[in-house]
């Protein structure tokens, strides 16, 4: 059986946050339970939300909860050759296209399930007189099926729900769908274990694999932790900002969000010791087979 690689890949838009600690324990025990690898990736391509210093602070959190990563951190910036490469390779295969639609444009369509459909106007070759301004990956009728660990089937068909999608943006940044899939490959991650916010991207990157002959890794989505309110506890709310003084409790925390029962003990243990208890006694299966958990 091939040796298992999980990965955890933080934006360093801010801190990391509890919210994101319940992704990067899910994804670490995922990987670590199995014997398998745990990878680090910096998703540092979105520059103008790229907040400076953010990176080096999620690092020290990692280490500070004791979750060591294997080998080197991937950071995206680096990879800009690759991403380029990829998007050659799919505009020569007729698989990706220049657009020269303004967002507004584009947005004219349909409604889709993340916004409006794309109208197709630049499918064709761009109307003459137009720029190229970003780059569209083809989708047509065919259904993507993801077998989630966690939340079951989940299946779109592109054309009807989501169109025609940016894979490099107008202000020559590639997008999040393309960059992820082509480092999961690098990486040679074979279980990718994030939040369920990022459920409904899958199918398009599991197209992209498709089109680019990539493997396309398990994956397993775990609940978001949302307070009463519905809101994603973290960056964007500010709420449960992690707490030094408490590492092991918070970890247990996490683990009775990810279903684990953690027993009482660990509230006081210290954070190795909940790591080890939360190694021994893994399981997937127990992971609620929610989108959202209330906190
Ligand atoms: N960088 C993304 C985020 O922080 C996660 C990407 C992924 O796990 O595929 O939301």
């Amino acid at each position: 059986m091939p040796s298992v690689v999980g990965r955890f890949a933080p934006s360093p838009s801010g801190a990391l946050h509890i919210g994101s600690l319940v992704a990067a324990l899910g994804s670490f025990l995922q990987a670590r339970a199995q014997g398998g690898r745990w990878l680090l990736r910096m998703d540092d391509l979105d520059t103008p939300r790229v907040e400076p210093g953010a990176a080096e602070r999620i690092l020290d959190a990692l280490v500070f909860f004791e979750l060591r990563w294997d080998g080197e951190i991937l950071y995206q910036d680096t990879r800009r050759d690759a991403y380029r490469l990829a998007i050659e390779h799919l505009k020569n295969a007729g698989q990706a296209f220049d657009c020269g639609c303004t967002r507004r444009e584009a947005r004219s369509g349909q409604g889709g399930i993340e916004g409006p459909i794309y109208p197709g106007t630049c499918r064709g070759g761009l109307p003459p007189g137009r720029q190229a301004r970003s780059v569209r990956f083809r989708v047509d009728g065919q259904c993507f099926t993801v077998a989630d660990s966690v939340q079951g089937g989940y299946e779109q068909r592109l054309d009807r729900d989501i169109g025609d999608f940016v894979i490099r943006r107008a202000d020559g940044i590639v997008a999040y769908q393309l960059a992820t899939v082509l480092d999961d490959d690098y990486q040679g991650v074979t279980e990718v274990v994030r939040g369920a916010d990022l459920l409904s991207s899958t199918p398009r990157q599991i197209a992209l694999q498709k089109a680019l002959g990539l493997d396309t890794p398990r994956y397993a989505h775990l609940p978001v932790i949302v307070d009463e309110a519905g809101e994603k506890l973290g960056k964007s709310t500010g709420a449960m900002p992690l707490r030094p003084e408490k590492p092991g409790a918070q970890l247990a925390q996490c683990l009775h969000w990810l279903g684990q029962c953690p027993p009482d003990s660990l509230w006081d243990a210290n954070a190795s010791h909940v790591l080890r208890w939360g190694l021994d006694n893994w399981s997937l299966d127990r992971v609620p087979k929610t989108p959202e958990a209330v906190a």
